[in-house]
């Protein structure tokens, strides 16, 4: 089977690695030359160009770009397709990618595997990110069995762990897991940031260690992801968001007044119930 691959960024150039190394020929596209030299270069792709027309062969493509452009890209892509060929996407959206990209090829199905790190570009790309980390398909009603079955099983060889759900259930359940967290982390550093005394903030960043790497982590890396996760799945964010406000409130309320046996009953509660989100 043949595979082609959009984007040879962090995650496409992952999955080339891995979908290489368990024996499928790997055909890159990627939107400028010296990525795509690079990406021959590091052995992540068999062989990579900027033209899409090279995918005339692939059996199944992935779209790894940013979700910006998944639909452009498509839509310049389809022309070269076998009728036979699937595609699909890693966008850490899905119900905006699958309403445009449905109607446009019927054997097509959303993705997303989530994993992934602050940096990006093939440079970033590293063999079995995906091991062990989720991986969500999107199916719609209309979605071709064998499709399905093709992706569950190339999914497989990933060594992730498959899930199947909506596009809606899918992003309702991100932004709380993803989304959120992205913009919370990124409200960290800012709020940071916002210390008036040079000698207090320049200690604070001397100071900072495992905790502040942990909680800022995902607000210090790629915005153009955390802006795609705003635009593109505006409603769910926003409901998310609400509701973390009134949790700080919460928090904020209970301070205030010194009510430290509620502090104490919130923060054993939360202690009990992270286990069950890792
Ligand atoms: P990335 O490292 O920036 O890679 C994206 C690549 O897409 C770039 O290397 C770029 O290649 C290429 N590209 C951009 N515009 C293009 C175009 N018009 N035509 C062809 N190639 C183009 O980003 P990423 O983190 O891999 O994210 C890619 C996708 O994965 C996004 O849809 C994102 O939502 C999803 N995702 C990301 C994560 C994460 O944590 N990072 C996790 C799961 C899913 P050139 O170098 O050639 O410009």
């Amino acid at each position: 089977m043949k595979i082609g691959i959009v984007g040879l960024g962090l995650i496409g150039g992952s999955l080339a690695y891995d979908l290489r190394a368990v024996g499928y020929n790997v055909l890159g596209v990627s939107r400028q030359p010296q990525t795509c030299k690079d990406a021959v270069t590091l052995g992540a792709v068999d062989s990579a160009s900027p033209d899409l027309a090279s995918l005339a062969s692939a059996d199944v493509v992935f779209i790894c770009t940013p979700v910006s452009v998944i639909d452009a890209i498509a839509t310049r892509l389809i022309p070269y397709l076998s009728p036979e060929a699937i595609l699909t996407d890693v966008g850490s959206v899905k119900g905006a990618v699958v309403n445009r990209l449905t109607p446009l090829w019927p054997r097509f199905i959303g993705g997303h595997p989530m994993a992934g790190s602050e940096e990006t570009g093939i440079h970033a790309a590293q063999s079995r990110l995906f091991a062990g980390n989720p991986y969500i398909l999107t199916p719609t009603a209309e979605t071709p069995d064998d499709v399905i079955q093709t992706m569950k099983d190339l999914v497989g060889k990933l060594d992730c762990n498959l899930y199947e759900c909506s596009p809606t259930v899918h992003d309702r359940s991100v932004a709380w897991i993803s989304h959120l967290p992205k913009m919370t982390s990124a409200a960290l550093i800012t709020a940071c940031l916002s210390e008036a005394d040079p000698e207090i903030l320049k200690l604070a960043q001397s100071f900072a260690s495992s905790g502040f790497r942990d909680t800022s982590r995902v607000g210090g890396g790629n915005p153009e992801l955390g802006c795609m996760m705003a635009q593109y799945n505006r409603e769910e964010l926003l409901r998310s968001l609400h509701q973390y406000r009134q949790s700080l409130d919460r928090l904020t309320a209970m301070i205030e007044q010194s009510d430290w046996s509620a502090l104490e009953v919130l923060l054993k509660q939360t202690q009990a119930e992270r286990s069950k989100f890792l």
